[in-house]
């Protein structure tokens, strides 16, 4: 059983409309986690919650076979929604500075959880029909690059055994009810950086007393710029992003510190490593150029793997998409920049993953992920992803015996 009925869908649409409408920070999936987890033991699974935090799997057996992970986040993003759908969120939450901040699924991961929570009543329901084990996560905190890694230290495989495969599917602005697939690397790396230049702060009217982190962090900013145009290669992609720089309080101060939080991406690992290798050299280089006292201080804030496609289990998966829903519906995925944490879930079990773009937009030049006015159309999309997961899931699964 891999179909939808009308009220099942109707439960869903509204499911995906109230998860819209209540969106939650990374870490903070605690409603959402447990309409999940509810569903989730309504359906037979067995269930277990916070793992990692805001973490939620559930796993259903039907005997001797291969497992199976589906993947779904959970977590929305810091932005004002301007869709203006009858549904559209008008929550905020506190962020890490104390500060109110609105609140928006603008990612679509409301729709990942919604496929999933459909896919997982589906096998439920055909369970019958299937060999083996299904796991279905739902992590926290994806936009950080934090839930996956978080899920898997806190012992996801000890608790629920190692899957055989990681499938996973994104909502992207391509036509609804369309699946995108790409073999091979599909998602690029990303590091997020905060920075801590050290100067020697002195009354503005006496510079020759201080050291000023304001122009040594100028000429930081200044110089990262050679990075991607003097030290990548043309034929590669990478990009560094000043995001955020901050010094001093006072006019008439010249300030003892300034930080700086640095966004990173390159497509190809090896690029990456070059990239925060300059980054480094430069930062220290400066600092010594300044006379700055202290060496400066480089934190990892976050940092998403390149995300790789197995090319035959993603073979497998569009050739099973073909027949389940026409070649028509079926086209490739170009590679992007963005980045994704799912990644770690196939790397970590050492199994292959498959990571599959799921169609959302009505209409063309339909606003892309992460804008405010992202608003994917809830049909076809949300039975499509449904009818994904479980066919791309029964594609590994074994047949029942005599079958
Ligand atoms: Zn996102
Ligand atoms: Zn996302």
């Amino acid at each position: 059983m891999t179909e939808l009925s009308e009220a099942a869908l109707d439960d869903l649409a509204e499911l995906y409309r109230d998860l819209h409408r209540n969106p939650e920070p990374p870490f903070g999936e605690v409603r959402t986690a447990g309409i999940v987890a509810g569903r989730l033991r309504r359906a037979g699974f067995e269930v277990a919650t916070g793992i990692g935090g805001t973490g939620v799997a559930g796993v259903l057996r039907s005997g001797e076979g291969p497992a199976v992970l589906l993947r779904a986040d959970m977590d929305a993003l810091p932005l004002a929604e301007r869709t203006g759908l009858p549904y559209a969120s008008t929550v905020t939450a506190e962020d890490a500075h104390g500060e109110r901040t609105p609140l928006m699924h603008a990612c679509g991961h409301d729709m990942h959880v919604a496929c999933l929570s459909g896919a997982a009543d589906l096998l439920a329901a055909g369970r019958g029909g299937w060999r083996g084990t299904v796991l279905v996560v739902f992590q926290p905190a994806e936009e950080i690059a934090a839930g996956a890694r978080a899920m898997l230290d806190d012992g996801l495989y000890d608790r629920f055994g190692t899957p055989d495969v990681a499938l996973g599917q994104h909502v992207f602005p391509y036509p609804a009810g369309t699946l995108l697939h790409c073999p091979g690397q599909v998602l690029g790396a990303a590091e997020t950086l905060e920075v801590r230049l050290h100067g020697k702060g002195s009354h503005g009217s006496q510079p020759e007393r201080g050291v000023d982190p304001v122009v040594l962090a100028a000429a930081v900013v200044m110089r990262l710029q050679t990075v991607v145009s003097r030290e990548v290669s043309p034929a590669e992609r990478a990009v560094v992003t000043v995001a955020r720089l901050r010094a001093g309080h006072a006019e008439n101060v010249i300030p003892d510190e300034a930080t700086m939080t640095l966004n990173i991406r390159a497509f190809s690992p090896d690029v990456m490593r070059g990239v925060l290798a300059a980054v480094e050299r430069i930062v220290r280089a400066e600092a010594d150029a300044s006379g700055a006292p202290r060496p400066p201080e480089l934190r990892t804030l976050s940092s998403f793997p390149a995300t790789f496609n197995d090319p035959d289990a993603t073979e497998r998966v569009a050739s099973a998409f073909a027949d389940r829903f026409g070649a028509e519906r079926v086209g490739d995925l170009a590679p992007m920049m963005g980045s994704e944490d799912f990644g770690l879930f196939g790397s970590a079990a050492g199994v292959p993953s498959v990571f599959w773009g799921l169609g959302s937009a009505g209409e063309e030049d339909a606003p892309g992920n992460h804008s405010p006015l992202f608003a994917p159309v809830v049909e076809p999309t949300l039975s499509t992803g449904v009818e994904a997961l479980v066919t791309a899931a029964r594609t590994f699964l074994g047949e029942p015996a005599g079958a």
